[in-house]
């Protein structure tokens, strides 16, 4: 139902129609039974300031920043956190009373993740796949974590360059920088114990595609994919032949939505009731 007393939460980003947030997010209200509904807005980059305009306007409670508005609309915003100000971009942001507070839940919502999956970064040697945005995110929670090692390799080898530094001078903790060829990949994964897939390589359409030989992966490395769409991207059945422990993408996608969700209603968010709706969707879309 709603009503006068029902509270709004969004996301937006450009494109937006493929999003999953709402599905996840209205779910998740029902099932605890809060007035609140979430709802999707395509918002074009030169209409970005009016959005957040707009969520002080209608007092919106909450709203999700996705692709390509994560670093622009830090700038609109009154309060960023401080994780969020050195990760570089927020997906997240609350309002509070009029206060717009922006927060990234995308690395906390990939550790979980990860540790939930078996694979606690502590003390072992990572490689991160990719320099984007996700992998920022991401490298920055696990370089938190105290790995004994962690290598990022990207296609670009500047933009892995530029991140490792980044997360070096912040964490105070040396990460090395490769380019992505056959043979760095090679002489990496030969001691690597979690590798974690930041780039968009498997993705729906092209799921036939992978950047790790199936030779190089072996059975006592733990493979991680944060790519969703599929859920058992190339990487992780290969991986999984091998023998190795894998954690798929929908892991992070609802870990990141809960910790949003928390911070908007203040209550427990039913985690398995996300991911129960996520993966419906998700096989719904591939048949
Ligand atoms: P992004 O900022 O555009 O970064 C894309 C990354 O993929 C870059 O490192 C890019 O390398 C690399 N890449 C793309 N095509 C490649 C190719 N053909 N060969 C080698 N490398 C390639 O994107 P993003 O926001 O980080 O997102 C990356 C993926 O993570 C997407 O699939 C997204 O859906 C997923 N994701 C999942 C979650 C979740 O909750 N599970 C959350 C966020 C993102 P270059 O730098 O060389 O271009």
């Amino acid at each position: 139902m709603i009503s006068a007393e029902t509270r709004l939460c969004c996301v937006i980003g450009d494109p937006i129609k493929h999003t999953l947030s709402p599905l996840m997010h209205n779910a998740a209200f029902e099932y605890l039974g809060l007035e609140f509904i979430y709802v999707a807005f395509r918002v074009k980059a030169d209409m970005l300031k009016k959005a957040v305009d707009g969520m002080r306007a209608f007092n919106i409670k909450g709203m999700n920043v996705t692709i390509p508005h994560k670093v622009r609309v830090m700038e609109y915003l009154d309060v960023i956190d401080e994780v969020a100000r050195e990760i570089g971009a927020v997906n997240t942001i609350v309002n509070d009373d009029g206060v717009l507070k922006g927060f990234n839940t995308d690395g906390e919502g990939a550790l979980k993740a990860l540790k939930e999956g078996g694979g606690d970064p502590k003390e072992k040697k990572i490689v991160i796949l990719g320099a984007g945005g996700a992998a920022r995110a991401v490298s920055y929670f696990i370089a938190r974590e105290g790995p004994s090692d962690m290598v990022i390799i990207n296609r670009t080898v500047e933009k892995a360059v530029r991140l490792a530094r980044c997360i070096s001078e912040k964490i105070g903790l040396e990460v090395r920088a490769k380019r992505l060829t056959v043979q760095n990949l090679k002489d990496e994964l030969e001691d690597a114990e979690i590798l974690i897939n930041c780039t968009s390589v498997g993705m729906t359409p092209n799921i036939n595609e992978t950047l790790v030989p199936k030779g190089l992966l072996r059975g006592d490395m733990i493979v991680m994919d944060i790519v969703y769409n599929p859920v058992e991207t190339r990487l992780l059945r290969e991986a999984k032949e091998r023998g190795c422990l894998t954690i798929d993408g929908v892991g992070m996608l609802v870990y990141q939505g809960a910790i949003a969700f928390e911070m908007w209603t203040g209550v427990r968010a039913p985690v398995d009731v996300m991911r129960e709706v996520i993966i419906k969707a998700l096989r719904g879309r591939r048949l």
